[in-house]
């Protein structure tokens, strides 16, 4: 063990991936799995896109860039900010990463250091307090519930911050729950962060384009202008734009942190793929009309999913706004036996004999910091979903 770093030592495995890889395996043995774990779109990468990257090829675009991104996709990632969120950034305020999980590393590696806290509102994504951990830091988890639509209160945001609180995580749509803070709410967090000038935001608008509500989505730095000295929007082409596996995310804050943010990169990725880069280039300059119609098949699926999960007894579930995700509670499941004799005394329990018994992979809601809840992603076929809750609703039927 002394070889190991203590900050290595602390990280925990991602829970969604090692859901769906016991699914590959099971599925590798043979059972017909379905696996309603995985946090990416069933769509391809829009043609167009994969096309700009086959010409970026053969262009010669397949050298180092710049650390942050080639001037090209920096004023692309401007025009994105400026369009769709009404913020207006020069080049040296946004920057290209690895995925957006790699712009959340290096804003913590550039901020984070023993002791200080993060706010992290739970059920929320598992890497938020890894890396918060990782970095040294303090995760402060303020869970939030159903009844409250799993947001976080004005109240219960002021209750979190001490003098060491540095960023508030605020993720919407939200991975696991759906959960979406539109404009009054968003106005409510803000009026508590001017009276702390000490607590930076990390807004993570990933799942932007992934909203079913009438009213649109807003970012905090739109609704609060006066704090946007503190805040780092972070966004990418991954669920958006089906480019989970290009690795392209972005952000856009103030300079002063995003040029600690490009040294730590320089030093750790040098820049991010640079043909990846040009894809993004057309993904956010290119026609966007393929967006309405890949969000209108989402919303039907949750709507479909949504419906099935509450006709079960035993499980009860929000209609989310927005992301791929819903989190239904299995807490009237708890302390039942399922069909091959399983006591379910934990949403742990709960899927793991819904994999076993029913074929079901789902993500168990401990690992998203919000117990007695399980996430299903319905990013997948309509079909697949519908036979999945034909399982599911078979599976607790039999759980008495
Ligand atoms: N933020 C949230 C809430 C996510 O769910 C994900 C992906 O699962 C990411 C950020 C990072 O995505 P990527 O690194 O693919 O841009």
């Amino acid at each position: 063990e002394w070889f190991f770093s203590r900050a290595a030592q602390r990280l925990k495995a991602s829970a969604t991936n090692a859901t769906s890889q016991r699914a590959r395996e099971l599925r590798a043995e043979g059972r017909d799995i379905i696996a309603l774990s995985a946090g990416e779109p069933d769509f391809d990468t829009p043609a167009h896109i994969r096309r700009a990257a086959s010409d970026a090829m053969q262009a010669g675009h397949t050298r180092y860039t710049n650390v942050g991104g080639v001037p090209e996709l920096k004023d692309a990632i401007r025009a994105k900010f400026l369009d769709e969120n009404g913020l207006r950034f020069e080049r040296s305020e946004v920057m290209a990463s690895t995925g957006g999980k790699q712009v959340i590393a290096n804003a913590l590696l550039a901020t984070i250091n023993a002791g200080d806290e993060v706010i992290v509102p739970a059920p929320y994504w598992v890497s938020y307090p890894e890396l918060v951990s990782f970095c040294g830091g303090t995760p402060v988890t303020v869970p939030t519930s159903a009844r409250n639509g799993f947001l976080i209160t004005a109240e219960e945001l002021e209750a979190a911050i001490t003098p060491r609180t540095k960023w508030l995580m605020l993720n919407s749509p939200c991975n696991p729950s759906g959960a979406v803070y539109h404009e009054q709410r968003l106005s409510e967090l803000a009026a508590v962060l001017e009276r702390h000038p000490q607590v930076h935001v990390l807004s993570d608008d990933i799942y932007e384009h992934l909203i079913y509500s009438d009213a649109p989505f807003r970012t905090l730095a739109s609704v609060a202008p006066g704090l946007a000295g503190r805040i780092l929007t972070m966004n990418g082409v991954s669920k958006a734009y089906s480019m989970t596996g290009w690795r392209i995310g972005f952000a856009g804050g103030p300079a002063k942190l995003i040029k600690v943010m490009e040294k730590i990169q320089g030093q750790t990725t040098s820049c991010p793929n640079a043909i990846a880069q040009w894809a993004t280039i057309a993904a956010l300059t290119g026609p966007k009309d393929f967006l309405a119609e890949r969000r209108a098949s989402f919303r039907e699926r949750r709507d479909l999913v949504v419906s099935r999960i509450n006709a079960i007894d035993g499980l009860e579930c929000l209609t989310p706004d927005g992301a791929f995700y819903v989190y239904p509670s299995c807490e009237g499941l708890l302390g039942r036996v399922s069909p091959a004799g399983r006591t379910i005394d934990s949403d742990r329990d709960f899927a793991e004999a819904l994999l076993e018994e029913a074929n079901v992979a789902v993500v168990f809601g401990e690992a998203f910091g919000l117990a007695g809840h399980f996430r299903i992603s319905y990013a997948s076929p309509t079909a697949q979903l519908s036979e999945a809750c034909d399982r599911i609703e078979a599976f607790c039927v039999r759980t008495s």
